[in-house]
């Protein structure tokens, strides 16, 4: 089965919380790189996430899509991994987790 989780709005920001600047899982590159945030408070990550690809790539690809994937070429996990970088993620049950960006890609296969 194949599930679209393209139109989840509510997994598309750039919002600072307590102290962290937060991206949603499906906010697509040129949202982050032109967002309010992030320029100001993550510039490195905001522009490459306004680097990556050609204008199509950028309105259509997401930060959740590029982490999950996990190709280690991606430059938005490799900017992840220098710094304090964490990915939330959630299972089927509904347990939520936190890892380092650094090492999602290996710790989010579920047992
Ligand atoms: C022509 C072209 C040029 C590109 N150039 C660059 C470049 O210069 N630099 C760069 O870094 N990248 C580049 N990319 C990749 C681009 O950044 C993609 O956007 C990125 O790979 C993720 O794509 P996506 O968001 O569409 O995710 P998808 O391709 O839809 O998903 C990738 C994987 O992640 C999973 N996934 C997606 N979202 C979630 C989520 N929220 N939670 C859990 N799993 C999820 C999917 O099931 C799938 O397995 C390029 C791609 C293209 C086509």
């Amino acid at each position: 089965m194949l599930i679209d989780i393209g139109h989840l709005r509510e997994l598309s920001y750039v919002k600072e919380e307590k102290g962290y600047v937060c991206v949603g899982a499906l906010t697509r590159h040129h949202d982050l790189a032109n967002s309010l945030v992030a320029p100001r408070e993550c510039a490195g990550l905001a522009h490459v996430a306004g680097q990556i690809g050609d204008p199509q790539v950028r309105h259509r690809g997401t930060i959740g899509g590029s982490i999950a994937h996990g190709d280690p070429a991606s430059d938005l996990p490799r900017r992840c991994s220098p710094s304090a970088a964490r990915s939330w993620s959630k299972d089927r049950t509904g347990l939520e987790r936190s890892t380092r960006t650094t090492s999602f890609s290996v710790s989010s296969r579920w047992p």
